[in-house]
């Protein structure tokens, strides 16, 4: 008998990611979101190593997680082996500026705990819940590990405190096998292009292909722990084959800042860029053209300029990860290198502007 394994966020970077992984595991896979429009079935299609959104023992299920009683049949009707919940975690930006309905919306690891309980499946289920850093209230110059809790709790991480202590209480109290796995940024070509690396590796394709002319950014200086998001799948399911379940963080443990990605990306796209100036007048300026992806630009180009726009105030930027935990009692590491993620994301968002130029002049 195969292990059955619920998703949530199917259709997101992660959900998909983790969907192929289990499914080469031999695992049935049942995927849910809360609307499956065909659009946003992408990610899903991408599971196409061997695999596609039709293969056998993958199946799609449109369901509101905000229903208690389509939660509860769900449960009744495939009594899983494991739950991944993906579908807490939004994009900072937006959580910030859609709160309370987020809090309303994240709050969800209380409606599957109970689900598991009501269904009488507490010794048989395993419950991963997706728990993003910022649960812990940053603070500049802190860094994170399974001890710091919330040293602040701003109102837009009311819901994500919550869910994390309702997965540790349900852990203390009902037994349940429950983590939470706290994952610093996790990239790959399918991010949404709400998050930086993205928007650098998209805009920067499209300009070498003529279809925009400059990048604009927020804070250049902003540090971040990115990672390969396939590396970080295999450590949500290592998380639910423990024989004790734990709270891990997940993390390279090195950060760079979004200047240090633009440039990589820009390498990689045969583009040698200096910065000058300082603050928001800071620009990319190309500095040399080293590759012929990039023929149709020329020194002195800028490429990059900041926009006030993105530059989210009183964001803590200087907030660093101790994986040290989940090296120790997970063989963590990381297989993707910074520099091999971002060729692989810039390698693919080529490959669409390239696509999209040709229709463009064509149509
Ligand atoms: P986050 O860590 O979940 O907020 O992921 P993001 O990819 O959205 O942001 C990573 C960092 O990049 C943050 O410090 C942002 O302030 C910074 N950043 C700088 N310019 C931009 C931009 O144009 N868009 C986004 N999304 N982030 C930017």
């Amino acid at each position: 008998m195969s292990k059955v394994a619920l998703i949530t966020s199917i259709t997101g970077q992660d959900g998909s990611y983790l969907a192929e992984l289990l499914l080469k595991k031999g695992y049935t896979v049942h995927g849910i979101n809360r609307h499956i429009p065909l659009s946003a079935r992408q990610h899903t299609e991408f599971i196409d190593d061997g695999f596609s959104i039709h293969s056998p023992g993958f199946y799609l299920h449109e369901e509101d997680l905000a229903d208690t009683s389509s939660l509860n049949d769900l449960l009744a009707r495939l009594a899983p082996d494991e739950i991944y919940n993906l579908g807490g975690l939004r994009h900072t930006a937006e959580r910030h500026r859609h709160h309370s309905s987020y809090t309303e919306a994240d709050i969800s690891a209380l409606r599957f705990l109970e689900a598991i309980r009501s269904q009488g499946l507490e010794q048989k289920t395993r419950y991963y819940h997706a728990s993003p850093a910022e649960l812990c209230g940053l603070v500049n110059g802190m860094t994170i590990n399974e001890m710091v809790t919330s040293t602040l709790c701003p109102p837009e991480t009311v819901a994500l405190i919550c869910d994390f202590w309702t997965v540790v209480n349900y852990r203390k109290t009902f037994g349940i096998y429950a983590c939470n796995g706290i994952l610093f940024n996790h990239e790959s070509p399918r991010r949404s292009e709400h998050f930086v690396t993205r928007k650098i590796s998209m805009g920067l394709a499209n300009i070498t292909q003529g279809l925009e002319q400059c990048l604009y950014l927020g804070n250049l200086n902003a540090l971040r722990d990115w990672g390969h998001a396939k590396d970080y799948v295999k450590m949500q399911w290592s998380m639910l084959q423990q024989d004790e379940p734990e709270d891990f963080v997940i993390a390279t443990g090195v950060q760079y800042t979004v200047r240090q990605f633009v440039t990589f990306a820009a390498l990689e796209l045969g583009i040698k860029l200096r910065f000058v100036g300082k603050g928001t007048e800071e620009k990319g300026v190309i500095a040399a053209i080293i590759s012929p992806i990039a023929a149709a630009l020329k020194v002195g180009d800028v490429v990059v300029a900041v926009d006030p726009r993105y530059i989210r105030p009183a964001e803590k930027c200087k907030v660093s990860a101790n994986p040290t935990k989940a090296r120790r009692k997970l063989g963590w590491g990381p297989e993707t290198s910074l520099q091999d993620l971002v060729i692989e994301m810039v390698q693919a968002d080529l490959a669409s502007a390239k696509e999209m130029a040709r229709l463009k002049l064509y149509g």
